[in-house]
C-alpha cells in the first residue's frame, strides 16, 4: 500500500489527528484502567499500599488531563514528522523482520529502552536546575501527590524535549515498527504505574534480581516528594551509578508492602518529616 505524501498539509493534519486519537486513547486506557482497578474497585485491598493519604488538590485530575492532552498533541506532531522522515528514507525503521532476524527484536527493544533511560535521566537532572525547573518541569511537579493521570502531565517544552528522542533515535538505531509500538505502550504503562501512588509490586520485589532495577510507584513518589533523588524513567541503574537513589527507598518499600490493618497504616506523609520518613497515621 502506497501512503500519500505526508508533507501535504491535508495528510499531515489527518495523520496527526490519527496519532492524537491513538496516543490519547492509550493514555485514557491505562490511566483509566489503573484508576478504576486500584481506586474505585478495590480501594480497601490497596489502601495500605497508598503512599500518601492526603487528598488530591481540587481540580488536580482536570489539570493533569489537560496538560496530558497538550503532551499528546506534541507527541502526535512528532509522530507525523517521524513518519515523514521515514518516507524520505532518513530513518533506520524497517518492516521485514528477516532483515535483522527474530533475535534482534528483543535486543533492539532493550537497547532502545536503555538509551531512552540514559537520555531521560540526564534530561531530568538538567530540568531540576532551578532556572530550568521553573519554566520546564514545574508543571509536572505541581502534582505533589501523583495520580495515574500525572503520567503525561508536562509543560509543552518538557513534552517537546521528550518527543525529540524518538525521531533522533530512529535515525540511528535499526528498529522494527512492531518494537516502536511495544516500546511506546510500555512507556505509557510504566508512567501510569510510577505515578499511581499505590505500590503494586509484591513484597521484597525491590530486593529481587529484576525488581531492584525497576522503578515503581514508591521509587517515583520519593522523587515527587524530595526532588533531589530518583531521577530515572524505567530503571534504577543511573540513580545507582550516580548515587542519586533515595536512601529512604528500601525502607519505605518494605513498610508500604507489609500487610497492615487500616487503622495501623504507616504512611510516609509529608516533606516536613524528611528526617523521620515513616510517620504513623491514626485513623
Ligand atoms: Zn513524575
Ligand atoms: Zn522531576
Amino acid at each position: 500500500m502506497q501512503l500519500p505524501d505526508l508533507l501535504n498539509p491535508y495528510w499531515f493534519f489527518i495523520t496527526t489527528a490519527i496519532f492524537f486519537i491513538i496516543i490519547t486513547g492509550r493514555y485514557f486506557l491505562f490511566a483509566g484502567l489503573f484508576y478504576t482497578i486500584f481506586y474505585l474497585w478495590l480501594p480497601k485491598k490497596w489502601i495500605s499500599r497508598k503512599l500518601n493519604n492526603r487528598n488530591y488538590k481540587d481540580g488536580q485530575f482536570k489539570k493533569e488531563v489537560g496538560w496530558s492532552m497538550v503532551t499528546a498533541f506534541i507527541f502526535s506532531v512528532s509522530g507525523t514528522i517521524t513518519m515523514i522522515f521515514w518516507q524520505r528514507g532518513f530513518t533506520k525503521v524497517y518492516t521485514d523482520i528477516n532483515l535483522y532476524g527474530w533475535w534482534y527484536l528483543p535486543c533492539s527493544l532493550v537497547i532502545f529502552m536503555v538509551l531512552h533511560e540514559t537520555y531521560y535521566y540526564w534530561l531530568h537532572r538538567w530540568m531540576h536546575k532551578p532556572k530550568v525547573f521553573k519554566i520546564v518541569h514545574k508543571i509536572h511537579h505541581d502534582s505533589n501527590i501523583t495520580s495515574p493521570f500525572t503520567a503525561f502531565s508536562f509543560h509543552p517544552l518538557e513534552g517537546l524535549l521528550q518527543a525529540v528522542f524518538l525521531p533522533v533515535m530512529l535515525m540511528l538505531l535499526p528498529v522494527h515498527y512492531y518494537i516502536i509500538i511495544i516500546q511506546l505502550t510500555i512507556m505509557t504503562m510504566s508512567s501510569v504505574i510510577n505515578h499511581l501512588d499505590i505500590e503494586i509490586y509484591p513484597r521484597n520485589f525491590n530486593k529481587t534480581i529484576i525488581g531492584k532495577w525497576l522503578i515503581g510507584a514508591t521509587h517515583h513518589s520519593l522523587h515527587h516528594k524530595h526532588f533531589k533523588f530518583n531521577y530515572g524513567l524505567y530503571f534504577t541503574v543511573w540513580d545507582k551509578i550516580k548515587k542519586t537513589e533515595s536512601p529512604l527507598y528500601d525502607k519505605l518499600f518494605d513498610t508500604i508492602t507489609k500487610a497492615r490493618q487500616q487503622e495501623d497504616i504507616v504512611i510516609y506523609s509529608s516533606a516536613s518529616s524528611a528526617n523521620n520518613p515513616l510517620t504513623k497515621k491514626a485513623h
